[in-house]
């Protein structure tokens, strides 16, 4: 093949190389730890294209949308207009649902880096105006809080829970989860409380009896794709849909 014609299709196969999309990661920082979730990100914010922003931290712990959606539909559907605290916010997956469905949201993490990143995102979604944010610790914020739902997501311990058989409550952080739910509870007994998949469940149903009467609770297991997700426990008035803030 003459020099000039094989040096052509050098040039050619070089510009198909470039043709291919380059991957995003040099686009964003995004680290290799999480490369996974990013793949996985319209499940995590089907508005992800629009503007949302999330930190190392927020990829690991925010609730998947379709789950998040189904929380927030457990809380009257929109037919009831309520206030929903959401205790541990995170980047504001939850905290946007429950806002698109029609409640009025205060939404408090200790991180204030986080809570700039979920206001970001409510704008995204276009429910800013319906979220009140508060960066502050949940625990000491607790006595002064107003609300129809207690929404609870408490750090699991980020990645590492998957590792563990049967991840029993002391594992939750900043406390054990029967603390979390106790400070939760002289809030309201209407409580819904995310858990990691393979949470203890027998553990799960004794946060019931913390209360005399002992709540009513209902446990879903929650899936996207197939894939078990996660664990959510509904107390009070929001298990089996029966939640009346009226
Ligand atoms: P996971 O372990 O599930 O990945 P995270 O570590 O992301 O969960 O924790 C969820 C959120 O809870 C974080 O945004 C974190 O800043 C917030 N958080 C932790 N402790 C408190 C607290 N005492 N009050 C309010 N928010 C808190």
């Amino acid at each position: 093949m003459a020099r000039s014609a094989r040096s052509k299709k050098r040039k050619r196969s070089k510009q198909r190389v470039k043709a291919i999309p380059e991957e995003p990661f040099k686009e964003e920082p995004i680290s290799p730890l999480v490369r996974k979730y990013w793949l996985q990100r319209y499940s995590l914010f089907s508005r992800y294209d629009e503007g949302i922003k999330m930190d190392e931290e927020g990829w690991f712990s925010v609730t998947p949308e379709k789950i998040a959606i189904s929380h927030a539909q457990r809380c009257g559907g929109g037919v009831v207009i309520g206030v929903v605290i959401d205790c541990f916010t995170g980047v504001g997956g939850n905290a946007i649902q429950f806002a698109r469905m029609g409640y009025h949201v205060v939404a408090i993490d200790i991180d204030p880096r986080k809570v700039q990143l979920a206001s970001n995102n409510a704008k995204v979604y276009g429910v800013e105006d319906y979220i009140d944010f508060i960066v502050g610790d949940f625990f000491k914020l607790a006595t002064s809080l107003k609300g129809d739902v207690v929404f609870l997501s408490p750090p699991w311990g980020g990645p590492a829970y998957r590792t563990i058989k049967n991840f029993t409550l002391d594992l939750l952080k900043p406390k054990d989860g029967y603390s979390i739910f106790q400070v939760a509870q002289k809030i309201t007994p209407n409580i819904i409380m995310f858990l990691p998949r393979n949470v203890d469940l027998q553990q799960v149903e004794e946060l019931s009896w913390l209360s005399s009467p002992p709540l009513n609770i209902e446990i879903e297991a929650n899936y996207v794709q197939c894939n078990l997700k996660g664990t959510t426990a509904y107390f009070g008035g929001t298990a089996f849909g029966k939640l009346d803030v009226s």
